[in-house]
C-alpha cells in the first residue's frame, strides 16, 4: 500500500486550499480562475476602497485570453475601446504604422474599471473569497502546510493553507522578508503622464520617438485621451503641455488645472518565484517598463499557468510548482527585454543615433516585417 499523501490527510483540517495576500488586478484573476474550479481560495486586501491609482490602460490579446479563462472576458469587451493600430512617428514623419486585425486588437480599459470588473466576477463565483480591509503581517511555512497571519476587523488570526501566494504589488514585504530577491534589469527612466477629455480621441496610438524624447497618446473609453510623455513634468499643466508641443510640433488641448503625475519606469525579476509552498505573482514577482504596457498582462499570464499548477498539485496532494517556477523568469525575461527596446526607441536622441533609430523604425513597421512587429508589440509569444 503506497503511504497515504500528508496534504490529502490534513486537507478538512486547513481553513482554505490557498490564500492569496493582495487583490491587484493580478491577485483577483487568480482568485477568480481558482474559486471558478471550486477551490477554496481567500484573497486578502489591506485597502478597504478602490485603488484610484492610474496605470494600466492595456489588454493585448494574450491578457484577454487569461481573462477568457475566468469568464470575464465578455464584460472586459463590452466595456473597452479597441485599438485598431498605432503609428509611430519622429519629425513630423510617420515612420512605421501598424495594424492590429480583428481578434488581435489591444483592448483599452481604465484600471479601476479593470478591478471593479475582477472584483464583481469574485463576488459571482464566492461571495466570500474577498477579505477587504485585511492585511497579511507573516507568512510561515510548516512544510505540509502555510500558516498566514492576518489583521482584520476582528483582530489578529491565523489563517492556514495548503498554499499562499503573494501578489502584493511591485514594494512586495513578503519578497523582502523571504529573501527572494530583486534584481535591477535595464531600462529606466522617468516619465509623466496624464489622462484628459479628448472628443476626437479615435482608435489608434500615437507614439513619437522625437529628439528630445517619447510622447505618447492613447485613446481612452469615455472620449478621454492619456499622455505620456519622457521626463519629470509632475503636477503642471503648463509645463506638460509646452513640453508635448514643443516635441510633437502641435499644442494638445490640455486644461490648466489638469494634474500630470511622473513615475519612474524600472524593471526589475525576484530571483526566485517559488519557495516551498509559497509562490510570488504579478508585480511582486517582476516589475516591467509600463512602456509598452505588460506588466498586468503578464502577471494575468502568470496568474493562469499558476491556477493550473496549484490545480494539479491539490488534486495529487503535492507541493509541486517548479514548472511555473521556469516559466515565469522565462518570459519576464522577454517582457522585459521587450520593453528595454521600446524606451530605447523613446530616449532622447540626436545626430547618428536618431538617423539609425528612424531607420530601424521604418523596416520595422515595412511590408515584410509588419505583422511580426505587430505581433511582438502585442505580446505575441509570451
Ligand atoms: C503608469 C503605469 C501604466 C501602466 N500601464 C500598464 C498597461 O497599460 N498594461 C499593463 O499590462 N500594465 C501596465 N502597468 C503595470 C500594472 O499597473 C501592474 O503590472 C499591475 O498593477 C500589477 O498588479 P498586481 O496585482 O501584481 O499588483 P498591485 O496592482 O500593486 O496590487 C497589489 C495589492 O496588494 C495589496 N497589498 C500589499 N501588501 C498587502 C498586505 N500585506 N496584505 C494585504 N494586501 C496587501 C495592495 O494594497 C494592492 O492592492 C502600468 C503601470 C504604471 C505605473
Amino acid at each position: 500500500m503506497p503511504d497515504p499523501d500528508p496534504l490529502l490527510d490534513l486537507a478538512p483540517v486547513l481553513d482554505h486550499d490557498v490564500v492569496v495576500v493582495g487583490a491587484g488586478p493580478v491577485g483577483l484573476l487568480l482568485a477568480c480562475l481558482l474559486a471558478q474550479d471550486g477551490i477554496d481560495v481567500v484573497i486578502c486586501e489591506r485597502r478597504r476602497g478602490e485603488d484610484r491609482r492610474s496605470r494600466a490602460i492595456g489588454i493585448h490579446p494574450p491578457g484577454l485570453d487569461a481573462l477568457e479563462h475566468a469568464g470575464v472576458a465578455t464584460a472586459f469587451r463590452t466595456e473597452a475601446l479597441a485599438l485598431h493600430g498605432g503609428d509611430v512617428l519622429s519629425r513630423g514623419r510617420v515612420l512605421a504604422s501598424l495594424d492590429f486585425p480583428e481578434g488581435r486588437r489591444v483592448l483599452v480599459v481604465p484600471q479601476q474599471r479593470t478591478h471593479a470588473l475582477l472584483r464583481e466576477r469574485l463576488g459571482a463565483l464566492s461571495a466570500t473569497a474577498l477579505r477587504s480591509g485585511c492585511t497579511a503581517r507573516g507568512i510561515r511555512d510548516e512544510g505540509r502546510f502555510v500558516r498566514v497571519t492576518v489583521d482584520a476587523d476582528q483582530g489578529r488570526r491565523e489563517l492556514t493553507a495548503a498554499f499562499v501566494v503573494i501578489a502584493d504589488g511591485v514594494h512586495s514585504g513578503f519578497r523582502r522578508e523571504l529573501g527572494m530577491g530583486w534584481d535591477r534589469r535595464p531600462g529606466r527612466a522617468v516619465h509623466t503622464m496624464l489622462d484628459v477629455d479628448d472628443p476626437a480621441a479615435g482608435t489608434r496610438a500615437l507614439l513619437h520617438c522625437e529628439p528630445d524624447g517619447l510622447v505618447e497618446s492613447f485613446p481612452l473609453p469615455g472620449a478621454r485621451r492619456r499622455w505620456v510623455l519622457r521626463g519629470d513634468r509632475d503636477g503642471v499643466a503648463e509645463g506638460f503641455r509646452t513640453a508635448v508641443a514643443e516635441r510633437i510640433g502641435t499644442d494638445p488641448d490640455i486644461p490648466d488645472d489638469a494634474r500630470p503625475t511622473a513615475f519612474v519606469a524600472a524593471q526589475h525579476r525576484a530571483r526566485t518565484v517559488v519557495r516551498g509552498r509559497t509562490a510570488l505573482l504579478g508585480d511582486a514577482a517582476h516589475e516591467i517598463s509600463p512602456i509598452g504596457g505588460q506588466g498586468m498582462n503578464l502577471g494575468w499570464l502568470d496568474a493562469d499557468r499558476l491556477a493550473s499548477a496549484i490545480r494539479i498539485a491539490l488534486t495529487h496532494g503535492s507541493s509541486d510548482l517548479r514548472e511555473y517556477a521556469r516559466r515565469v523568469p522565462r518570459s519576464a525575461r522577454a517582457a522585459q527585454a521587450r520593453a528595454a527596446f521600446y524606451m530605447a526607441m523613446g530616449a532622447p536622441a540626436r545626430g547618428l543615433p536618431l538617423h539609425a533609430r528612424e531607420a530601424l523604425i521604418r523596416a520595422l513597421g515595412s511590408a515584410p516585417l509588419g505583422e511580426w512587429s505587430a505581433g511582438l508589440v502585442t505580446m505575441g509569444g509570451l
